[in-house]
């Protein structure tokens, strides 16, 4: 296996393995603090020629990029399959996200970054103002292994295609697939110099390396406590940040929702990718009126759903380890506190595959309700009504998405409710349209990735205000200014703002 970068890695080494089988995949020098230097300043001077392409030269070589990985998108999935463990479908699905919002960043980085012209205000008349968009110059990834390309690559495409170089430290669980997608870049776009789009290596460390490197921005998807420990870290420096965090998302059935559907969407929406979905369905509020016939047929869905690593599989093994003893605990805690298990329980856990668990009765107060649990159980609670459903929605510390199932009031009920993103008698569309932003309120985040909100996330804005002409003893931000230019501005002012009732 190549890596893109060139710089020297310390003796340390990570094991990246199959997580359904343990067998070892591939072995990757650790980047310590001095080879993470050396990186990005090689990708600073490589980001000037990236930079110095333009929009169209950036357009194209993105897009090359993108049929890269199209035309060897089988050698990517396995990689996928085999070093986070899903399935080379939902690796498949996975890929095609992601070069959708490289197209989308690629395409609309011209009309997202357009100089804007703005009104110079009276006082300012003989100015032209305008606001330019410039790259920030080196923006640092950090990344989680649930979707180890879709996820960090709602970063790097748009921060690409602002113009900016990026260096990408993958999860220390999927280096490898880290690494091939930024090789891809290098392979596909030969003529341009190595470092505009490279990796760094390892754990914890190596992303903290990065954080205090002199980057430009860190882009940091994972969970929540890692996400506090970054922001502080770059506090120190004034780095900037943007963090995609943790998730406790909540799904709420309306009395008028089409229940068949709803229930196939929330099976989906909280199982698939073993439940290591950030924005994937953990909590469900459902009006009693209908909560049998929701539960039942929610259980009905999920008892044909089996996880494994065949062809068979409807999803995989769960590829940390350690994620296995929060389900476990989770699970537990529910128990105890009065939940039942509708479907499976403790019995599910069959490490490294975890089959589905639906938990009902379970209080808000226990961690299955309140805690991110990030594997494929949900919990669902009766309501009396929408309003009961939207307060116990709204009552999370994570705010990262939500969906609603109603014929009649979908609109109205998302309005209502304190979350990034909302999906109306769906789930996770809003992750798949390109277009909109991404990025969560609370624990869940800052910042927002995706859409011209994610591209202008990785420009500042350069504000110019050009004296188009002199207006002769009118002379504001001069020591020539008169007393009788001030007396006027006292005049007109009073007229233009004291008459307000
Ligand atoms: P994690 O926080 O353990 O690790 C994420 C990345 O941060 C890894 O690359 C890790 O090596 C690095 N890291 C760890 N400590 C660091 C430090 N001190 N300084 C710098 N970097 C450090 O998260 P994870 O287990 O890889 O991912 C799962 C989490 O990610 C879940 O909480 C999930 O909800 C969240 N997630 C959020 C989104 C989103 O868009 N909001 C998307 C996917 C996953």
């Amino acid at each position: 296996m190549t890596a893109s970068t060139t710089a020297v890695a310390t003796a340390q080494t990570l094991t990246s393995v199959n997580p359904a089988t343990g067998a070892e995949i591939a072995e990757w020098p650790v980047h310590d603090e001095v080879a993470v230097a050396d990186i990005v300043a090689r990708a600073r001077v490589a980001a000037s020629v990236w930079r110095d392409l333009g929009i169209d030269g950036r357009r194209k070589a993105l897009l090359r990029w993108n049929s890269y990985l199209v035309n060897h998108a089988d050698e990517l999935c396995e990689l996928i399959h085999i070093e986070n463990g899903k399935t080379t479908e939902d690796a498949f699905l996975e890929l095609v996200l992601a070069v959708e919002h490289t197209d989308w960043a690629a395409k609309n980085a011209k009309k997202a970054l357009a100089p804007e012209k703005v009104s110079p205000g009276m006082l300012m008349a003989n100015f032209e103002a305008i606001i330019e968009q410039r790259p920030l110059g080196v923006v640092g990834v950090i990344g989680p292994w649930n979707y180890p390309i879709y996820t960090p690559n709602g970063s790097i495409a748009y921060a690409l295609a602002a113009g900016n170089a990026v260096v990408f430290k993958p999860s220390e669980h999927t280096t490898s697939v880290g690494n091939y997608f930024a090789d891809a870049f290098a392979k596909a776009n030969p003529d341009l110099p190595l470092g505009i789009f490279t990796t760094v290596n390892g754990f914890g460390a190596t992303g903290g390396a990065l954080v205090k490197s002199g980057v430009d921005k860190i882009a940091f998807t994972g969970s929540t406590a890692t996400g506090k420990r970054i922001a502080a870290v770059a506090a120190e420096t004034l780095t900037p940040v943007v963090l995609e965090c943790g998730g406790k998302d909540a799904a709420i059935v309306a009395e008028d929702a089409n229940i068949a559907a709803a229930a196939d969407a929330i099976a989906w929406s909280s199982m698939a990718n073993s439940g290591q979905t950030c924005v994937g369905t953990e909590r469900v509020y459902v009006v009693d009126t209908v909560a049998d016939e929701f539960i039942a047929a929610l259980k009905a869905k999920l008892s044909t759903v089996k996880p494994g690593s065949d062809a068979k599989a409807t999803y995989g093994p769960m590829t940390m380890p350690s994620q296995i003893d929060v389900v476990r605990s989770h699970i537990a805690d529910a128990l105890e506190k009065g939940g039942r298990a509708v479907l499976g329980g403790l019995e599910s856990i069959k490490a490294p595959f975890i089959e589905p668990v639906i938990l009902v009765d379970v209080p808000e107060d226990s961690l299955a309700v309140a805690e991110e649990t990030f594997g494929p159980t949900v919990t669902v609670r009766s309501v009396k009504s929408v309003d009961e459903a939207v307060e116990l929605a709204n009552a999370s510390k994570y705010a990262l998405a939500s969906s609603v199932f109603s014929k009649g009031q979908g609109m109205e009920i998302a309005r209502q409710l304190r979350a990034g993103a909302t999906s109306v008698n769906s789930v996770l569309a809003f992750a798949a349209i390109s277009g909109l932003p991404f990025g969560g309120v609370g624990d869940s985040g800052v910042g927002r990735i995706h859409g011209k909100y994610g591209i202008r996330e990785f420009t500042r804005a350069h504000s110019i205000a050009r004296q188009r002409f002199a207006i002769p003893g009118m002379e504001l931000l001069s020591f020539s200014r008169k007393a009788s230019t001030v007396a006027i501005i006292r005049r007109v002012i009073g007229l233009r703002h004291g008459r307000h009732k």
